[in-house]
């Protein structure tokens, strides 16, 4: 199975995808976590990506492109992936399809996880990630704790330099101008599943199987 998660930042994509990755047994590709991996790393990507990520603008999509192509062909998703935060641009989009297309994989399933911005800016300004495992928290969920209730690291939970007012709100522009139309697009050559983001993690999840499983 291969699905593409698509929605805002801050509606629950990576712990949706997570969930499903488990569920599924199929790899859970985020290229937020590849290019964060390559900032803590030092590697040239990462330095570069850093100056762009902690602006909330995007990543160049010939650069995006290459990690995809690079880790759709690996063994490991030789059974299907979960996309998480790619494609973000029309180009990339395009590419995907050109792609999936060479590597003879014809289906997939779009699922759009939607929530209003309100909601989105709480989520955002509240979460936390735990920096061994990626896990995301919302604040009141670990407020007492020290240790990751997900991988039981001890005082890992940072906020991400991209969480900041600021660049909250810089992303959602980039969002709204750039990444929405990807769902235009989709709606044009796809089936796209809408998924209602608000709930808990559990009746998300519920939702997305139910229409999966459809
Ligand atoms: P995420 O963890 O998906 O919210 O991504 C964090 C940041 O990484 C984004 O705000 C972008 O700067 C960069 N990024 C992640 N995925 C992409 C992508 N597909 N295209 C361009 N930039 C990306």
């Amino acid at each position: 199975m291969r699905i593409i998660l698509f929605g805002s930042p801050g509606v629950g994509k990576g712990t949706q995808a997570k969930i499903l990755s488990s569920q599924f047994s199929i790899p859970h590709i985020s290229t937020g976590d590849i290019l964060r991996s390559a900032i803590d790393n030092r590697t040239s990507l990462g330095m570069e990506a850093k100056k762009i990520m902690d602006k909330g603008e995007l990543v160049p999509d010939n650069v995006m492109i290459g990690i995809i192509r690079d880790t759709i062909q690996e063994a490991k998703c030789k059974n299907g992936f979960i996309l998480d935060g790619f494609p973000r641009t029309i180009a990339q989009a395009e590419n995907l399809d050109k792609l999936l297309m060479e590597l003879h994989m014809y289906e997939k399933i779009l699922v759009a996880i939607t929530a209003n911005e309100e909601e989105i800016i709480r989520r955002l300004t509240n979460r936390r990630a735990c920096k061994v495992c990626n896990q995301i928290f919302v604040l009141n969920e670990i407020e007492c704790a020290d240790t990751c209730p997900n991988c039981g690291a001890k005082e890992s939970f940072y906020q991400r330099s991209d969480d900041k007012e600021e660049v909250i709100r810089k992303r959602l522009e980039v969002f709204k101008n750039t990444t929405e139309p990807v769902l235009r697009y989709y709606e044009k050559n796809n089936n796209v599943i809408y998924i209602n983001g608000i709930g808990s993690i559990e009746d998300v999840t519920q939702r997305i199987l139910e229409k999966i499983n459809k």
